[in-house]
């Protein structure tokens, strides 16, 4: 149970004074229902109102504080604003106010006497003007003006100086807490002590209070990692508490599959079979991440993975995202189950009736030992005989619950997640703390560089004629129209326009596949493109990221500008896979920033994953490359997990050397370490220890 001296931060909003239903909504979906959310909301700029320079000194387009003598109401026309003359010894200095109340400004600043005004000044033909000033004040008002005011993130409806007063008040409810952090931690970053550190985040006093760097933000950064990093400890503690199994084949149907392969494994893809494999014969369930680039030849080590669990009795599943992907690992590993000898089953969305009862039977009793499918695998009436192992494919397209629901179908099941996107080893930690990760470093012998150029989609017509020559070289193109899911239908026809336009060039040779498809159309249109029925697939998602069609050559992307640099380089994987030379031709909708030329660029100059993801890591910030939905990650209020980075790592340390020490949180430290796991919301991570 959350401890009582949060209460005070886990009121609702609506508790303050002065912010009822309404605005309460409002915070709500700024920030979040509770007190303690507004804590959580952070200053991103400042208005210092300590430039108070002379009127004839005042610089247009600063925020100034200026003391002057109130001379003359202007007079006014329907359609014009009220403007109000005001002097100081050297200057003349125009008050504008539109869609205001005359009245109502002749109390304000009354004629003849002195008020003190701050805001934006303007220049307007050669007057100094101020356009609604933030305060006009008697000067005895005026000397309780703050020298500097943070600036909020701002949502409509609600004015600045609610939310301030807001926050304010929560800050002023903010309880004193026990220290969690270690002292000597807090020694050598020179931290301040909790709830200092917040209000000197809420009150900055310059532009470089601002930063991620300040003492105060890393402290508050560093605590909501800590709370991060207990949590994915004690995860893992219970974890490992479980009996694992061991399963250690004897390597015959490996053999089998190998022999029946074209090639040979490359070194890093030997090395994470046996990496694995050493996880899956110790007593212990694997929790293993294998990170390999796209066309790294992640499927044929899961393959090896699984077939160990067939020789030592157990089954195996490997679920994928799409139907699409399902039915491709089906299509390369099945000539290789049956050259094993090892029945293989496919269960998606569109096996029903007969068929979906004999495979349900088949896994319920055993008799089909290896199977592929969608999330199908893990609805209720599926029943696994012995399920020893399960693998993710494209991890990132599955929730955390997702992910673990297949190994929930049998007993100490090991799981392997595979992933194209080369998150940095510290950012995974945040995931599933001390997860182990294998790595395929090397691309399969063969590969050609893939020829990347940035285009503005004006020359399409050179793109066409590109594509006509590929096409008169027997190459198969990719078109990849985005799918931004706020305008579906949009983007949905701009991609049937496209095809249509297409297809008027290239008659009867260009096939469209999109997410709202039936599975059998989009089956038809694959094959047909993986065939010779067809030369350009137009597609309007990137659902199809895994699709391996070895002698497609040309990839065509589409505002190019609106993807993310992970997804255009997953993109770019497709194409290049066989022994002839590809070409990614990215189309964007000008004019661009210089942060989406930057990012352009690089894909230009790169094919390695992993600097792509570090290039548009510095570029975007985590927030973006890093969203949950496309990484998996979980997301953060105060620490940013770029600028933090460094936290991450003694985060994790510190974690589990405390819980090493003290498991169930008993220890004073322990206690106050408590305190923070409800801080933030981690009540079911404070749950599992034992209350001591
Ligand atoms: P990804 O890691 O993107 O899932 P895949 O497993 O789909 O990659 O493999 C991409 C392609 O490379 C497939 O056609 C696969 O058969 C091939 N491949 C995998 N391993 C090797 C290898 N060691 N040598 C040559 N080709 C390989
Ligand atoms: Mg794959």
């Amino acid at each position: 149970m959350r401890p009582p001296i949060l209460y005070p931060l886990f009121a609702p909003v609506t508790n303050l004074s002065g912010i009822g239903p309404r605005i309460g909504k409002l915070l709500e979906r700024l920030a979040g229902p509770l007190l303690v959310d507004l804590l959580w909301h952070l200053p991103t700029g400042i208005i210092d109102r300590r430039y108070q320079p002379k009127i004839a000194d005042a610089q247009p387009g600063r925020i100034a504080t200026l003391k002057v003598l109130v001379e003359k109401h202007l007079p006014s026309g329907p359609r014009l604003p009220y403007r109000i003359r005001a002097r100081d010894e050297t200057g003349v200095l125009e008050l504008v106010y539109f869609h205001t109340q005359g009245d109502y400004l002749k109390r304000l600043l009354p004629v003849g006497e002195i008020r003190v005004v701050s805001g934006r000044l303007d220049l307007f033909h050669s007057v100094l003007q101020m356009a609604h000033p933030d305060h006009a004040l008697t000067p005895e008002q005026a000397a309780n003006l703050p020298p500097v005011e943070p600036v909020y993130p701002l949502t409509a409806g609600i004015q600045p100086r609610v939310l301030a007063k807001a926050i304010q008040a929560a800050l002023v409810r903010a309880p004193d807490l026990p220290e969690w952090i270690d002292p000597a931690l807090i020694q050598r970053e020179s931290w301040p002590s909790w709830k200092p550190a917040l209000a000197a985040a809420h009150a900055p006093q310059s532009e470089a209070d601002l930063s991620p760097g300040t003492p105060s933000r890393r402290r508050l950064a560093y605590d909501e990692l800590l709370a991060n990093q207990i949590t994915v400890s004690l995860v893992r503690q219970k974890q490992r508490k479980l009996p694992g199994r061991i399963l250690a084949g004897d390597g015959q149907l490996r053999r089998k599959a190998l022999a029946a392969l074209s090639f040979s494994l490359t070194r890093s893809q030997d090395q994470a079979v046996r990496e694995i494999f050493a996880d899956m014969a110790a007593n212990e369930r694997m929790l293993r991440l294998l990170q390999g680039d796209v066309g790294s030849g992640k499927t044929v080590v899961a393959l090896m993975a699984m077939l160990n669990a067939v020789e030592a009795g157990a089954q195996a599943g490997l679920m994928a995202p799409t139907e699409i992907l399902a039915r491709q690992h089906f299509a390369t590993i099945e000539p290789l189950a049956r050259a094993a000898g090892v029945t293989l089953a496919l269960l998606t969305g569109r096996e029903r009736g007969k068929p979906r009862e004999e495979i349900l039977s088949g896994l319920a009793d055993g008799t089909i030992p290896l199977v592929l499918g969608t999330h199908a695998l893990v609805q209720e009436g599926v029943i696994f005989h012995d399920l020893g192992l399960a693998v993710i494919d494209e991890q990132h397209r599955f929730g955390v619950e997702q992910r673990l629901e297949l190994a929930r179908k049998g007993r100490g099941v090991h799981t392997l997640v595979m992933t194209a996107t080369p998150i940095p080893r510290t950012l995974m930690l945040t995931a599933y703390g001390d997860l182990d990760v294998s790595r395929l470093t090397e691309k399969p012998a063969g590969r050609k560089p893939v020829d990347t150029r940035v285009l503005p989609a004006e020359r399409l017509e050179e793109v066409i004629a590109a594509v006509r020559r590929a096409i008169g070289n027997q190459a198969k193109v990719f078109w990849v129209c985005p799918l931004v899911e706020e305008s579906e239908a949009l983007d949905l026809a701009a991609a049937e326009e496209r095809h249509r336009h297409l297809a008027t060039i290239f008659p009867d040779r260009v096939g469209l596949v999109h997410g709202r498809m039936r599975g059998a159309d989009k089956d038809r249109v694959m094959a047909g493109f993986a065939g010779s029925d067809l030369d350009i697939l137009v597609a309007t998602t990137v659902i199809e990221v895994g699709v391996d069609v070895p002698d497609a050559t040309v990839m065509v992307i589409e505002h190019a500008e609106r993807f993310g640099l992970a997804q255009l380089h997953q993109l770019r994987g497709r194409v290049g896979r066989g022994d002839k030379p590809a070409t990614c031709l990215l189309l964007y909708q000008g004019p661009l920033g210089e942060t989406a030329k930057a990012r352009l660029k690089i894909l230009r100059e790169t094919e390695d994953g992993f600097r792509i993801a570090e290039e548009d890591l510095q570029l975007r910030g985590a927030g973006e490359l890093l969203g949950t939905k496309q990484s998996g990650l979980p997301e953060f209020r105060l620490a940013d997990l770029m600028e933090h980075q460094d936290l991450i790592q003694i985060a994790r340390d510190d974690a589990r050397l405390l819980l090493e020490k003290d498991p169930d949180l008993t220890s004073e430290r322990g206690a106050a370490v408590k305190i923070l796991l409800y801080l933030f919301e981690r009540d079911a991570a404070a749950r599992t220890v034992r209350s001591g």
